[in-house]
């Protein structure tokens, strides 16, 4: 198990967490590979590089996204992705695909180095096996499972391409995967995509580790870096069968639904377009007087004793609650362990109960890296003002 607490909160946000693992310091919330005290750490991907490693990252959302952005770059805010996705390309990361091309415009691009840039699954798979690969496949995140069209890469597909990428470098790689959407239907208490979003991360494990079959020199860590609302089912009996096959049903996100309904509440009845796109997504007609609860979040109103799960999305989750037996605690991270696996040699060196800093520690002596050595202008201290979380 891993304890997920950061610098200045019980409750850390993806930022500080990836920051632990990315230079084994604790970091604030928000903060990139910058400890408290205004130092900056060498993040484990550009160590890597400096041990003869190639490097990659691969996520569903925007590659500039927190915990990509905690393996290869130092910021003082999280938010500041145009900073940080000029970092992946001049700290020469040979892998970086996901979404958030809106982060890389041609200024940017035109500084790779040799790197082919893709933007559909299609030339995805023409470039299969180049050392050098940009795959930039939606402006923003890549979209929910259950919205995904087009010619979009699901994360297995991207994960393998990467280390098709990576596999023959002569000094072996780094590879940074994450099914980053899971985070995101977590927060929208959208229990359905939850799910399709876990499983994809599933299949994309269940390719890696076909790869690794009969290999014995790669060292594989699993893990997230914070709980998330905490989903549990809470039906007894045949009842909690029931309503996962509900929830099996939804063929939309959250994400959706609302989209739907901030297009159609411009010229239509508020409750109607919100009736209308519940039941279009999942397939469950909302009674009267959920109904009303959910128009009335959707109006700013409080409808949950609980204030922070008064969002919109949260009360559709509890209302959904009612038919999938999936309820949650709110719309935000929570500070319980979480699960941590490692395979192959190194394995060893992964305790029982770890914090997130250990891990860096565990994986850089697995590793063998020499100690980091700073960038040039990593020497400056940096101000930091405090962020809530996110
Ligand atoms: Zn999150």
């Amino acid at each position: 198990m891993q304890m997920t607490s950061c610098a200045d909160a019980l409750v850390t946000d993806s930022a500080a967490a990836a920051a632990g693992w990315g230079c084994g310091f604790s970091c604030n919330t928000g903060v990139l590979n910058i400890t408290p005290d205004g130092r900056q750490h060498l993040p484990i991907l550009v160590h890597a590089k400096q041990n003869g490693r190639a490097t990659g990252v691969v996520t569903t959302t925007r590659v500039t996204h927190a915990t990509p952005a905690g393996f290869c770059a130092n910021s003082p805010h999280r938010d500041l992705e145009d900073d940080i996705a000029r970092q992946q390309i001049e700290r020469g990361l040979d892998v970086i695909m996901g979404g958030g091309a809106r982060h890389f415009p041609d200024t940017v691009l035109d500084r790779r180095d040799g790197h082919e840039v893709v933007r559909t699954a299609d030339a995805l798979f023409e470039k299969v096996g180049s050392p050098r690969l940009i795959g930039l496949f939606s402006r923003d995140h890549i979209p929910y499972v259950l919205d995904r069209t087009g010619d979009i890469p699901s994360l297995g597909e991207m994960a393998i391409a990467a280390i098709r990428s990576l596999e023959s470098a002569p000094g072996g790689f780094v590879l940074q995967v994450e099914g980053g959407r899971v985070d995101h239907a977590a927060h929208d208490n959208d229990a359905p995509s939850l799910v399709r979003e876990q499983i994809e991360f599933d299949r994309a494990l269940g390719d890696v580790l076909d790869w690794m079959d009969g290999r014995d020199d790669t060292l594989l860590v699993v893990t997230t870096d914070h709980g998330n609302a905490n989903p549990g089912l809470t039906f007894y009996g045949k009842r909690g069968e029931q309503g996962l096959r509900r929830l099996l049903k939804a063929e939309r996100s959250f994400e959706w639904i609302f989209a739907r309904i901030s297009q159609g509440r411009k010229d239509g009845d508020l409750s109607r377009v919100a009736a209308q796109a519940v039941e279009a997504a999942t397939g469950v007609a909302l009674d009267q007087e959920g109904l009303n609860l959910f128009v009335a979040s959707l109006e700013s109103r409080r409808v949950m004793p609980f204030r922070q799960a008064n969002t919109p999305t949260s009360v559709l989750g509890s209302l959904l609650a009612t038919v999938y037996g999936v309820a949650f605690t709110s719309p935000n991270h929570t500070s319980d362990m979480v699960e941590l696996t490692t395979l192959g040699p190194g394995s060893e060196r992964f305790a029982p109960l770890m914090r997130v800093p250990e891990v860096w520690t565990a994986v850089t002596q697995a590793m063998g890296f020499a100690p980091p050595q700073p960038l040039e202008g990593m020497d400056r201290v940096i101000g930091l003002k405090r962020i809530e979380g996110d």
